[in-house]
């Protein structure tokens, strides 16, 4: 179908996640006529199931942590950051009415707990400001003029048939490729490819880990406290942390290993890494061997295999027993010096290879994205098209779990969203 011309628009904004939304607002705030085109039949799709349907809107740390907190192109984020602080966010939501609490690790969240409160809030706010909401509406095209953005190639995704719209400005935010049931599918990355952009190749990021170990498989469902991880290349450590990890039927997930992941997937491209575990961090391995001696002294006559229920949880037991290879029906007093110390070093050291990263369908964020050198770290403006705009995960900018990638979302979309208003 020939493409049709309708309505006169100021700032266009593609995707309606959190920086979709946010970058609509702030344009509007600014008195323009906003156009917000989301392709799904609803906003913030995947805003709601951020934080296990509690969205962890922001980290209530220092400006200091909040970069240190970013993994690639922190730097960048010098100017959105301090133009749109965490505490920035806070004060948002809070005027809109939803109040928010802090937890453990300085994570926000709505004082409700349901991330639905915060999609609401912008969803009214959006409509106060009268923004123009285009649901199951795809951009198909960016369309450029002598080096400015012009107009973008919408598609109904139910009517079908396809329409221009004409812009000042354009704000891309439609996110990067994790979770593509909730719409990020990465069209981004072909608008600014084809806009002349260099993208940094992508790849799944806060994602679990796929380990060689068929053992680790065994322990499908068992999650482990205050551990210690610690990745290596070689001898280089990559990683070290401690925390909570969890065994699943491929390998090991949780907080402790999805942090973990951010730093290796350059790395593990290219060789398998080695995770070793501390399953005691709290002691050293001379307090260590102390205790397993207590405990040895006190099931003197038992079988190796089972005088362990003070040391491990029960499911990790048998495990522990076959890979210290001590014979497991050894009575404990059979068990020899070297063989304990062999054991203590197990526990310190429990160690797996890592062969993968899980897929996009289980990542939280997409590493890599356009590249930042070609966008103007003040404005969100595209150095190589006047009037085009970036904002959150299109960008290649990621951090860690804690409500940090949100924050870049905010941030990034402010900037974009009041720099596109002056266009
Ligand atoms: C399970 C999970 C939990 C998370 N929890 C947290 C958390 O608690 N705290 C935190 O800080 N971060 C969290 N994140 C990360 C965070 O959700 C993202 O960093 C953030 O949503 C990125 O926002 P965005 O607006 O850039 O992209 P998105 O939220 O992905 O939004 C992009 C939007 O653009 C739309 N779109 C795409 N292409 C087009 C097109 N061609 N035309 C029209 N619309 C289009 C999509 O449908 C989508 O709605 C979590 C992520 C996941 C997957």
């Amino acid at each position: 179908m020939k493409p049709e011309m309708i309505g006169m628009s100021r700032v266009l904004v593609v995707g309606g996640g959190a920086a979709g939304m946010f970058a609509a607002v702030t344009a509007a705030r600014n008195g323009q006529e906003v156009f917000l085109f989301e392709k799904n039949e609803k906003l913030g799709k995947k805003l709601f199931i951020t934080g296990k349907g509690r969205c962890n809107i922001t980290n209530a740390c220092d400006m200091e942590t909040l970069f240190s907190s970013v993994i690639r192109n922190s730097r960048f984020l010098y100017s959105s950051f301090y133009g749109y602080t965490n505490q920035d966010v806070i004060d948002f939501f809070e005027k809109l009415g939803v109040k928010t609490k802090t937890e453990r690790g300085g994570r926000v969240f709505p004082e409700s707990d349901h991330s639905s409160d915060v999609i609401r809030a912008l969803e009214q706010e959006l409509k106060r400001l009268g923004v123009r909401v285009f649901l199951n509406t795809r951009v198909e095209k960016i369309i450029t003029q002598n080096g400015m953005f012009s107009e973008a190639e919408i598609v109904n995704e139910r009517a079908g048939g396809k329409k221009r719209v004409k812009g000042d400005a354009c704000v891309i935010a439609t996110g990067g490729l994790s979770y593509p049931s909730t719409g990020s599918t990465g069209d981004g990355y072909r608008f600014a490819g084809e806009c002349g952009h260099s993208i940094v190749p992508c790849a799944p990021s806060l994602v679990p880990m796929e380990v060689k170990e068929p053992w680790a498989g065994s322990l499908m469902g068992l999650s482990l406290r205050n551990v210690k991880a610690s990745v290596f290349q070689g001898k280089k450590c990559l990683f070290q942390d401690f925390g909570e990890m969890l065994f699943t039927h491929y390998g090991v997930s949780g907080p402790l290993i999805i942090s973990a992941s951010s730093y290796l997937g350059e790395k593990l491209e290219k060789q398998e890494l080695k995770l070793e575990v501390d399953l005691k961090p709290a002691l050293d391995e001379k307090q260590l061997d102390q205790r397993v001696l207590r405990d040895f002294e006190e099931n003197h006559n038992r079988q190796f295999k089972n005088a362990l229920g003070k040391l491990f949880p029960s499911k990790l037991i048998p495990v522990m027993v076959e890979l210290s290879g001590i014979d497991p029906e050894k009575k404990i007093h059979g068990i020899s010096r070297d063989e304990r110390q062999r054991f203590v070093y197990l526990i310190k050291r429990l160690t797996m290879t890592v062969t993968g990263l899980r897929d996009y369908n289980e990542a939280i964020i997409t590493r890599g994205g356009v590249k930042t050198k070609e966008v103007d770290p003040g404005t969100m403006e595209s150095k190589l098209v006047k009037g085009l705009y970036f904002a959150g995960e299109v960008l290649d900018l990621d951090a860690l779990t804690g409500g940090f990638n949100l924050q870049i979302a905010w941030s990034t979309a402010y900037a974009a969203g009041n720099n596109a208003a002056k266009e």
